[in-house]
């Protein structure tokens, strides 16, 4: 059964030493807040970040692993020390991954396996680029991107996944609610044909506290990943509170 907690993930890409790390959740702990929330900080404040939410009802994960636990794979990032570390997951795919390092689908499915394998949750992000869409591809495209990459995913094991439109990602630049419910509700069917309709969906692009409400009431819209806004504690915060 999907959860019906709002699902707030914030992904900080290379920000935030471990310093910044621990200064930020000695303030972001100060209050309670609803819904399941989700830190992804660059793999050098992991550890920062593992120690800063122990005793917490937060989660964190990697915004990336290496596709195998161990090897010869210099400058890699394992899923097993997510493990050790106590962290929930990692981002899979996310659209600098795919654009700036050439990862592919055939690779993120084996993401996704490693992950699964260590009882970690993927959160597997798709979408198209403005080219893509303009071109009418958008529902072959996401089509493609999660079937090919969800192609090793095992029914029953936890997993999230991400709606992120390539152009609306740091561009401040928001999809509208109804090209937001579109893709989510094609998602959705895509999910369900590979029986992992449990995965909730959640929307990532230029997601502000202003924009947050009206996009958390579509239909098929569990939570947001956060790339910008996630980087302050009081807009972070002002977000995980849009569904209340
Ligand atoms: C992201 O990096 O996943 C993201 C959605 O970034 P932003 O919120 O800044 O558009």
């Amino acid at each position: 059964m999907k959860t019906t907690k709002k699902i707030f993930a914030a992904n900080w890409k290379l920000h935030k030493t471990p310093a910044e790390t621990r200064s930020f959740f000695r303030e972001f702990l100060q209050v309670s807040l609803p819904g399941e929330i989700w830190f992804f900080p660059p793999a050098s404040s992991w550890e920062a970040c593992a120690e800063s939410l122990r005793g917490s009802n937060l989660q964190w994960g990697g915004q990336n692993v290496w596709s195998q636990v161990q090897g010869a794979f210099t400058g890699e990032n394992s899923a097993a020390v997510l493990k050790e570390l106590r962290a929930r997951g990692a981002l899979v795919g996310h659209s600098e991954r795919r654009r700036l390092f050439g990862e592919g689908d055939e690779l993120l499915a084996d993401k996704v396996a490693v992950l699964q394998g260590l009882d970690l949750t993927p959160v597997f992000c798709f979408g198209e680029t403005l080219e893509e869409r303009d071109a009418g591809r958008t529902d072959e495209v996401n089509r493609r991107q999660l079937q090919k990459g969800l192609g090793k995913a095992v029914i029953g094991k936890p997993l999230i996944v991400a709606y992120e439109p390539v152009w609306a990602i740091g561009t401040g630049r928001v999809a509208t609610p109804e090209q937001v419910a579109a893709a989510h509700a094609a998602a959705h069917d895509v999910l369900k044909e590979l029986r992992l309709a449990d995965a909730p969906i959640l929307y990532g692009g230029s997601v502000k506290p202003d924009n947050a409400p009206g996009l958390l009431g579509l239909p098929h819209v569990d939570g947001f990943l956060v790339g910008g806004a996630s980087l302050e504690v009081a807009s972070f915060q002002a977000i995980c509170r849009a569904g209340q």
